[in-house]
């Protein structure tokens, strides 16, 4: 069930039916000459509305822009603070609350945010509402590693893969050559991160190899991503508040 298609006597029963609410958190920011801005935002709401199927999940509007200042000299990179992302996913957790539904999974696309979330989650369960973060490359790591040689990468093999499977037209095939062989994040002396900028490290954007994409795989990470959020869901929908709440019976 999707929050925004519904007037509101729709939307008090669907919250009403609802035990866990879905919000997707992406980012707009450079992703190599060869993906869009928008490719955490696309891939989490992708995750998220497949997972929403489900009559008993309830898919809210999504928080497109995040924490992206460190893509921020690429054009057209938007980025908010790690604090205003935090109050804005705090409010909307609220909101929700405050019309008894107080379960949600924070749908995230986008490494920058998982901090300003997780301390959302933090602030709300001191008020009994109960919010998680789902990263979707740590829900399938082990899928990750044995299908890309890139793991830790940016616009590289992974989300040129996850684009080709959402949207083909999404990705310029003919800019592939422009990408860069960059394989690690960030520049390093003596071990201490001296380049946490893109900028820094890599001209065209990207780390990894995007050439190395492949849509069927790109297909299976995106149904493993929402199985696996389904599970989680189904998790969260089958404890009480108290086993949600008493941090020795987790999980
Ligand atoms: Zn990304």
């Amino acid at each position: 069930m999707e929050l925004a298609r519904l007037t509101w006597p729709e939307a008090r029963d669907a919250i009403r039916g609802a035990r866990v609410a879905l919000l997707p958190v992406g980012a707009i920011e450079q992703h190599g000459p060869h993906l869009p801005l928008g490719t955490d935002d696309y891939i989490a709401s992708h995750i998220a509305r497949g997972a929403a199927r489900r009559d008993d999940l309830l898919l809210l509007p999504g928080i497109r822009v995040g924490v992206s200042r460190e893509h921020r000299q690429f054009w057209g990179t938007l980025a908010v603070s790690p604090a205003a992302l935090r109050e804005q996913a705090v409010d909307l957790a609220r909101s929700l609350a405050s019309h008894t539904l107080r379960r949600i999974v924070f749908v995230n696309g986008h490494g920058s945010n998982c901090g300003p979330l997780e301390d959302a989650a933090r602030d709300l369960r001191e008020e009994g509402v109960f919010a998680f973060v789902f990263n979707w490359w740590h829900s399938i790591d082990p899928m990750l590693r044995e299908l890309f040689p890139d793991p830790t990468a940016h616009a590289g093999s992974i989300e040129t893969s996850l684009m080709l499977a959402i949207d083909p037209e999404l990705v310029r095939t003919n800019r592939l050559d422009e990408a860069g062989s960059v394989d690690r994040w960030g520049t390093y002396v003596e071990g201490v991160l001296v380049g946490f900028d893109a900028a820094d490290f890599t001209e065209p954007g990207n780390v990894g190899d995007p050439n190395l994409a492949d849509a069927e795989k790109g297909k299976a990470v995106l149904s493993a991503a929402c199985d696996s959020l389904g599970r989680f869901c189904t998790w969260l929908a089958g404890r009480t508040e108290d086993e949600l709440t008493a941090h020795p019976h987790l999980p």
